[in-house]
């Protein structure tokens, strides 16, 4: 990851820079985790990109149905010819030393067998969220990674970016005082064809794919597990393309200490993804809060006014996210994202699902 010194100026402002220290000054780290990449698509460009820009990661292997794709991408990536592989041969992975772990970023109906296939050769795992599109999908995977000794995480990016920490590390710190109440949204509006509509490999609409950044940071600004569910959906499209998922849906969680969510998330228009809390001495304010970059924070508590628009450019989140896991693999940690958390997000949006009629 490479910041210009007025950037990480602004990160030292931020008291974020110690954070990224080790990965800006640092030279590449001595051993490089490899990484398959499976589904060329549009996240693994970003995800690749990151990579390249980590101190202790690099690209090593790719899985596509497009072998031409796969070819051009393995020239840049200076990935041999014979470390590409196809879903039907991806098995053969086994053999190939030179891959410690995958990462799979394919539609979500694909990740549990791409997730358990590269468990069964020994292969650490990052997986793309939604981690699958069941409680038992999730549930199976987890197992598999237990029952092979790999690493199992979940690619939820902003619990390495750091407009999201600063806003979790003030929350911590009592800033804002008791939690009352937060508002966030994310949503955007899909184009007619994308597999994102079809639930068999999506396994559900905006909810599963946008809708669970607002799901995912209410607990992490909480730092509790919601307990009661209340939410609504509508089909306001009238151009056919919601016949399988849903195109919007609100929905409230409330949490054990009272604090409430209210979450909004859509396919059908273009909704910025933010979030806001409100704390019994102040608020923050995060808009926008899961974008790949520009993301700006804002908060006022006790005659405190902050106003902080983050420098950093995407891929920076990519970047961290894959020297966190490298770092795990290379040092036997636990990632900060597991399968469980994967888990618990699934769990709950069967949750949201129900209370607002839909079977997941
Ligand atoms: P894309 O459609 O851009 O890419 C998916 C890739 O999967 C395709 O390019 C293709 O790769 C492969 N694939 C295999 N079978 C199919 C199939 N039947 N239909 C479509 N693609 C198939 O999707 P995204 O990159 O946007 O999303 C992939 C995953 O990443 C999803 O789980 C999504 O939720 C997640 N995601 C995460 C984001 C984040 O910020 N963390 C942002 C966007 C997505 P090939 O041609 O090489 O076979």
């Amino acid at each position: 990851m490479t910041l210009t010194r007025r950037e990480f100026a602004k990160l030292s402002a931020l008291g974020l820079a110690a954070r990224f220290a080790p990965s800006l000054f640092a030279q590449p780290a001595e051993r490089q985790t490899g990484y398959a990449i499976i589904g060329l698509g549009r996240i693994a460009a970003i995800f690749m990109s990151g990579v390249r820009a980590s101190t202790n990661s690099k690209v090593t292997a790719l899985v596509s149905g497009h072998r031409d794709k796969a070819l051009r991408i393995a020239a840049d990536y200076g990935v041999p010819e014979s470390s590409i592989y196809s879903y039907e041969d991806f098995d053969k992975i086994v053999a190939n030393k030179a891959v410690d772990a995958v990462y799979v970023a394919l539609p979500n109906s694909m990740h549990a067998e791409y997730a358990i296939r590269a468990a069964k050769a020994g292969k650490h795992v990052i997986c793309e969220k939604p981690m699958a599109i069941s409680v038992a999908e999730c549930e199976r995977m987890i197992a598999a990674c237990k029952s092979a000794g790999v690493k199992l995480m979940i690619a939820y990016r902003c619990h390495y970016e750091t407009t999201n920490l600063k806003a979790v590390s003030l929350i911590r710190s009592g800033a804002i005082g008791q939690l009352q109440a937060i508002e966030t949204a994310f949503g955007f509006n899909e184009r007619a064809g994308e597999w994102r509509l079809d639930k068999k490999l999506s396994g559900g609409g905006p909810l599963v794919d946008v809708g669970i950044y607002s799901l995912n940071a209410a607990r992490y600004l909480t730092g509790e597990e919601p307990v009661s569910f209340a939410a609504f959906t509508s089909n306001i499209d009238h151009d056919g393309r919601f016949t399988s998922v849903e195109e919007n849906l609100s929905w409230t969680m409330k949490f054990p200490s009272g604090i409430v969510a209210s979450c909004a998330t859509t396919y059908g228009g273009q909704m910025v993804g933010f979030f806001k809390v409100h704390g019994a001495d102040g608020w923050i304010d995060a808009n926008p809060a899961f974008n790949y970059d520009g993301l700006h924070l804002r908060a006022e508590y006790s005659g405190t006014v902050i106003d902080e628009p983050n420098p950093a450019r995407n891929p920076y989140q990519f970047t961290t996210q894959a020297e966190h896991f490298s770092n795990c693999i290379q040092n036997n940690l636990e990632p900060k994202t597991p399968g469980e958390e994967g888990l618990r997000d699934m769990r709950y949006i069967a949750e949201i699902y129900r209370a607002a009629g839909i079977s997941l």
